[in-house]
């Protein structure tokens, strides 16, 4: 047996736990997790006896190298395969991811079912499975990660005052590929001397100055997994308020490293990171949360955040990213990968916490 079939049944082993006869999965990454097709036009109906994946012909080759459940090509949109064959199959209670279906995909499945049939939202089912990964899956995130780090080491030897925030990005996009990246996980983040203070920055024209700040914020996705890193480095010699401020986020990401292990709750990784920066009169800069589940995608569950509930499990990979941001003067963010494991956990990210002087 395959991996995927082993993932498809433990599904449709979990589908009575979420009343339903069916599900319907249609977010990319789930269906890629449960058939390792890994094109853009995939749906798969999962039931306890059987799955069925619905594709068109643009994918027939690589579905039929691929999946090993019943494929459906369709010549028509998708759904409208999908709900002949529930309306054939008669099921009764069909589940459906409501963040991943939409308003006219889900009135096409109301308006064909048959008599007695409904549809139920089901949400974060496959997530849930998804958010344990297996020996194989970390070893990709491992290759993201050291892909991801080399382009940063490749990077930062080029970095000089002069270059564009943009010149930057492209470079770091540029080597992550050259080392054999698909892409890049995210729109790359480089901020420079107050444009750091806005945690999600996008590139700019501005060109870096000799006594400056420098934020990149950057994954890369290598066999569809990602990974996720953010590091500071300084043009020049940084100021004390940097010095004493960096300084604080990293005791901050250490605390909450500290805490990470199997069973803990993720709110008290979170409090931990925030009780460090409440101590340096930081904890109103800190104004997102402490991390989130990286794999097929670069945020998946668990949020590492005061408010939820769960409990990390050994087998996640979430990343640890506190961070402080000054208003028009500065921001730091320090940000690695770490893998979860029962005593505590494995930084993946190879990178120096280091404040970098260039
Ligand atoms: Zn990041
Ligand atoms: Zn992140």
């Amino acid at each position: 047996m395959t991996e995927f079939e082993q993932r498809r049944l433990s599904l449709a082993a979990a589908l009575a736990g979420a009343k339903v006869n069916a599900l319907l999965v249609s977010s990319p990454a789930s269906v890629r997790y449960l058939t390792d097709y890994a094109g853009s036009n995939g749906l798969l109906l999962v039931t306890p006896e059987e799955s069925h994946f619905f594709t068109d012909p643009r994918y027939a080759i690589e579905a039929a190298q691929k999946v090993t459940a019943k494929t459906h090509i369709a010549k028509k949109p998708l759904i409208e395969d999908v709900a002949a064959l529930l309306k054939r199959k008669k099921l009764k209670k069909i589940g459906f991811e409501p963040a991943w279906i939409n308003v006219a995909d889900h009135q096409k499945l109301k308006e064909s079912l048959g008599l007695g049939a409904s549809l139920q939202p089901v949400s974060g089912l496959v997530e849930s499975l998804r958010s344990i990964k297996s020996p194989g899956e970390v070893s990709k995130i491992r290759k993201s990660v050291q892909v991801n780090s080399e382009a940063y080491a490749r990077t930062l030897r080029r970095v000089k005052p002069g270059l564009r925030e943009q010149d930057v990005a492209a470079e770091l996009d540029f080597q992550m590929r050259v080392l054999g990246a698909e892409k890049p996980a995210f729109d790359t983040i480089v901020a420079a001397g107050p444009r750091s203070a806005s945690p999600h920055a996008h590139p700019s024209p501005h060109r870096l100055a000799g006594n400056e700040l420098l934020l990149i914020d950057m994954g890369a996705t290598l066999d569809g997994y990602t990974s996720d890193m953010t590091r500071v480095c300084y043009l020049g010699s940084p100021t004390r308020p940097i010095r004493q401020m960096y300084r604080a986020v990293l005791e901050a990401q250490l605390a909450a490293l500290d805490t990470v292990r199997s069973e803990a709750p993720v709110a008290q990784v979170d409090l931990a990171a925030r009780k460090v920066l409440k101590k340096h009169g930081l904890e109103d800069a800190f104004v997102h949360s402490t991390g989130h589940g990286l794999g097929l995608e670069i945020h998946e569950p668990p949020r590492i955040a005061k408010k939820e509930k769960v409990k990390l499990k050994a087998g996640m990979v979430i990343t640890i990213e506190p961070g402080a941001y000054v208003d028009r003067q500065f921001g730091i963010r320090i940000e690695d990968t770490v893998l979860v494991t029962e005593n505590g956990c494995q930084i993946l990210t190879p990178t120096s916490k280091e404040l970098v002087r260039l």
